[in-house]
C-alpha cells in the first residue's frame, strides 16, 4: 500500500462521478478527481465571502501563525504529498523535484509568515501626516497550471491568507488532486472556508475571473490564458497579478568556463524535466566557446537518468500530458529538418508508455527556428551561436516574452553590464530559475505583471489605503 494512499482517498471524488487522473511514466489511473460544477463553485465562493471578515481582523500576527502551523503540517504530511504529486505530474521523487517541490511550499509558508509589513509614513512634516496601510481584499481566486502544481498553489495561497483575504483555488485539470490534498493539509490549521479548492474544468473555472465577488486574481499559467482573464474580469475591474509564459534566455559570454557551468547551466535548462516557466529555454554561446560548451552540456545531460518518478534513481521524468509531449516532439523534429544538429536525444520510442521525451540539445539553429522561438516548455534546449555581445542581447531580446533570462561569465561585472541589457523581469549570473521567498519575481513584457514573493509581493494581496491628516 502507497504511503499516500488514505490523503487520496479524503480528496477523491465517490466512485463513479469523477475523471480518472493517469499516471503521465505509466498510464495507469493514479484516483479520481472530483468535478466540480458552478454550484460548487458559488458555494466555495459564499463561504470564503462569510469567513474572510473574522480571519481579516485576526490581525497579522495570529494569522502568520496559523501559516506557521500550516507549515508543520506541510512537513509532517511531506512524504505522502511528493508520492502523490510524483505520481500525478510525473515529476521523479528525488533531484530538484517532488520532495523539493513540497519543501518549497513548506519554506515559502514560514517565509511568508515572518515577512515584515508595517504601516509606512510617507509624509510627516509637521503639517501632513500620510501614511500608507494595505488592508485585505477580500476573496482572491488563484488559477494555477499543472508543471509546479503545489508550489505555485502555495505561491499564490500564503500572501493571500497572511494578508487577511480567503482564497479559492482552481487548479489545472491536469494535476487536481495535487492540489487537493495539500489543501486538505492546510486546512489541518485554517478556519473552516477560507480556502478551498474547485475541481473543475476551465469553463466553470472561467466562473471565478467574472464573479462580483472575487477582488483579485492570482493567475499563473500561458500568456493566451492571461489575455482571456485581463478581458472577462474587465467589468469588475479586478486587481490582477499575471505570471504568464517565457522563452528566457541564457548568455554565455567568452570568458566562462566550459566544465565550470556545464551542470548548473543544465539545471537551469532542465529543472522539471524542462516544464519550468523560468527554465532557460535558448542558450546563446560565443563563437569561441561554442563547441566547448556543447560538449561539456551534452555530457552531464547523458548522465542524468530519466525515468518513473518513483523510481529513487531517476531525476528527470515524463512530459506531464500527451498534448506538452506533441509540443516538443514537433518541435525538434521541425528543428531537425531545418537542417539543425542534434548533439543528443531527438529520437523518442514511439511504443513506450508514458509521455517520455529523451532529453535533448540542438546546436547550430537560427534564431527565428520555432524551437528557439517558441515555448517549447520540456526536455529540449536549442544552443545559439553568436559572435557579439550586441548580436546575443538582441537576438535575447527579440521575443515578446521577458520572464528570465541569465548570463554566464567568470567576470560578474561584466556580466552585471549584459543583464542590465535584457528585457526580463530576473536575470540571473551563474545560476537560472533560482526562486527565493524573499526576493520579488515577476514577468516583463507579455510575460505577465505584478510581483509576487517578499515584501513587495505581499503587498500585492492588499489594498493600500492612506490615511492623510
Ligand atoms: P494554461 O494557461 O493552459 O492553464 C493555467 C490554468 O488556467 C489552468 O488551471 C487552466 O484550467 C486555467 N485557465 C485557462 N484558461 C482560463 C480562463 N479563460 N479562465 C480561467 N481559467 C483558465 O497553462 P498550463 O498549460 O497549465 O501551464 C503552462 C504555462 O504556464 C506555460 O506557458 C508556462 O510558462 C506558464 N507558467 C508561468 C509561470 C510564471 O510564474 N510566469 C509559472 C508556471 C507556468
Amino acid at each position: 500500500m502507497e504511503t499516500y494512499d488514505a490523503l487520496l482517498a479524503s480528496v477523491s471524488a465517490e466512485p463513479g462521478t469523477g475523471r480518472t487522473i493517469l499516471d503521465p511514466a505509466t498510464g495507469e489511473p493514479v484516483g479520481e478527481a472530483p468535478v466540480h460544477g458552478l454550484e460548487y463553485l458559488e458555494a466555495a465562493v459564499s463561504a470564503a465571502q462569510e469567513a474572510q471578515p473574522a480571519w481579516a481582523a485576526l490581525g497579522h500576527s495570529a494569522r502568520s501563525a496559523a501559516l506557521l502551523k500550516a507549515a508543520d503540517a506541510v512537513e509532517r504530511s511531506a512524504e505522502e504529498l511528493a508520492q502523490l504529486l510524483s505520481r500525478e505530474q510525473g515529476k521523479p521523487l528525488n533531484g530538484p523535484n517532488a520532495r523539493f517541490e513540497v519543501g518549497a511550499c513548506v519554506a515559502w509558508l514560514r517565509a511568508t509568515a515572518n515577512l515584515p509589513l508595517e504601516p509606512e509614513t510617507i509624509v510627516d512634516d509637521g503639517q501632513t501626516r500620510a501614511e500608507l496601510h494595505y488592508k485585505p481584499i477580500g476573496v482572491v481566486a488563484a488559477i494555477g497550471p499543472w508543471n509546479w502544481p503545489m508550489m505555485i498553489a502555495i505561491w499564490q495561497i500564503a500572501p493571500a491568507l497572511r494578508m487577511g483575504n480567503a482564497v479559492v483555488v482552481k487548479p489545472s485539470g491536469n494535476t487536481p488532486l495535487s492540489v487537493l490534498a495539500l489543501a486538505t493539509v492546510l486546512n489541518e490549521e485554517l478556519p473552516e472556508g477560507i480556502l478551498s479548492v474547485v475541481s473543475c474544468g476551465r469553463e466553470v473555472g472561467a466562473r471565478l475571473t467574472d464573479h462580483p465577488a472575487i477582488g483579485k486574481i492570482m493567475f499563473t499559467g500561458s500568456t493566451a490564458a492571461g489575455r482571456a482573464i485581463i478581458k472577462s474580469s474587465a467589468d469588475t475591474v479586478k486587481r490582477l497579478t499575471l505570471e504568464l509564459g517565457g522563452n528566457d534566455a541564457g548568455i554565455v559570454l567568452p570568458d566562462a568556463d566550459p566544465k565550470a557551468i556545464a551542470e548548473d547551466v543544465f539545471w537551469g535548462a532542465f529543472l522539471n524535466t524542462g516544464q519550468t516557466c523560468a527554465a532557460l529555454k535558448r542558450l546563446y554561446v560565443h563563437d569561441d566557446i561554442y563547441d566547448a560548451v556543447c560538449e561539456e552540456l551534452t555530457a552531464v545531460a547523458a548522465a542524468m537518468p530519466m525515468g518513473n518518478g518513483l523510481d529513487e534513481d531517476n531525476v528527470l521524468g515524463p512530459l506531464q500530458n500527451k498534448a506538452q509531449y506533441d509540443v516538443v516532439a514537433g518541435l525538434v523534429e521541425a528543428a531537425k529538418a531545418s537542417g539543425a544538429r542534434v548533439l543528443l536525444g531527438g529520437n523518442p520510442e514511439p511504443d513506450q508508455p508514458g509521455y517520455f521525451y529523451p532529453t535533448t540539445l540542438v546546436a547550430d539553429i537560427d534564431n527565428d527556428n520555432p524551437l528557439v522561438a517558441e515555448e517549447q516548455f520540456g526536455p529540449a534546449l536549442p544552443i545559439i551561436r553568436y559572435s557579439t555581445i550586441d548580436e546575443a542581447v538582441e537576438k535575447a531580446n527579440a521575443l515578446e516574452v521577458g520572464l528570465g533570462a541569465s548570463v554566464w561569465s567568470s567576470d560578474v561585472s561584466a556580466a552585471r553590464g549584459v543583464a542590465s541589457r535584457i528585457q526580463a523581469g530576473t536575470v540571473w549570473i551563474n545560476r537560472h530559475g533560482a526562486v527565493d521567498p524573499r526576493i520579488p519575481f515577476g514577468g516583463a513584457k507579455q510575460s505577465g505583471y505584478g510581483l509576487e514573493f517578499g515584501v513587495e509581493g505581499l503587498k500585492a494581496l492588499g489594498v493600500p489605503q492612506v490615511i492623510n491628516g
